[in-house]
């Protein structure tokens, strides 16, 4: 059994990278924690097959992510019970964040299905698109330093965001008709008499 601290710098908040680690270790049977520090992730790993762990990292991290540096300590065997994704440490204040994204393939399927709960709702997004810069107020890149901390998820919201297996784990800017912002259009035309304002809400 070994065990490694691995700090990874580069775009890897708010791109699905947290969700990726906990998966690959999952997968591997290792056990530890990852958390997003204020200048990337940090990732507290131990057991047998962290060289493979290792090794997976940059060729499988999720497509918007982008390494630019990966740092390796050995660290004191822990006994970690298992593997988890843990608060960010408030501490530093420098880390890069991804561009906000256009929707994906995903979403827009998601967005024209009459049957699906986020049918036309202009804010739809996942881990693998939707706003990230211009929502960030501060890093570490968490719901609580982003704009969205205002609103509070619904239940369906909030237990996507807590499935491992859902596109949407850890989504930061997570959102639906029912809990998240909307889009007001109103217009004021001339033509009616009592200055009536049309208002939709979408
Ligand atoms: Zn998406
Ligand atoms: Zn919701």
């Amino acid at each position: 059994m070994n065990r490694v601290l691995i700090n990874i710098k580069g775009v890897v908040q708010g791109v699905g990278f947290r969700p990726f680690i906990y998966n690959l270790a999952k997968s591997l049977n290792l056990k530890g924690t990852v958390t997003n520090t204020a200048d990337g992730v940090a990732i507290d790993i131990e057991g047998k097959d962290i060289t493979p762990f290792i090794d997976r990292i940059p060729k499988e991290a999720p497509p918007l992510s982008e390494i630019n540096k990966i740092d390796i300590s050995p660290m004191p065997f822990y006994g970690y019970e298992n593997f988890e994704i843990i608060k960010s440490l408030d501490s530093g204040s420098f880390t890069l964040i991804s561009s906000d994204v256009s929707i994906c393939d995903d979403c827009l399927k998601e967005l024209l299905d009459k049957d699906n709960r986020r049918y036309l709702y202009p804010f739809i997004n996942c881990i693998n698109c939707g706003p990230r810069y211009t929502i960030t107020n501060a890093v570490p890149y968490d719901r609580h330093n982003t704009t969205m901390s205002v609103f509070k998820m619904c239940n369906e919201c909030e237990s996507e965001y807590n499935n491992t297996s859902d596109r949407r784990f850890h989504a930061q800017p997570n959102a639906c008709h029912k809990c998240g912002p909307y889009l007001e259009f109103k217009i004021q035309d001339s033509r009616f008499k009592k200055k009536k304002i049309l208002s939709k809400q979408l």
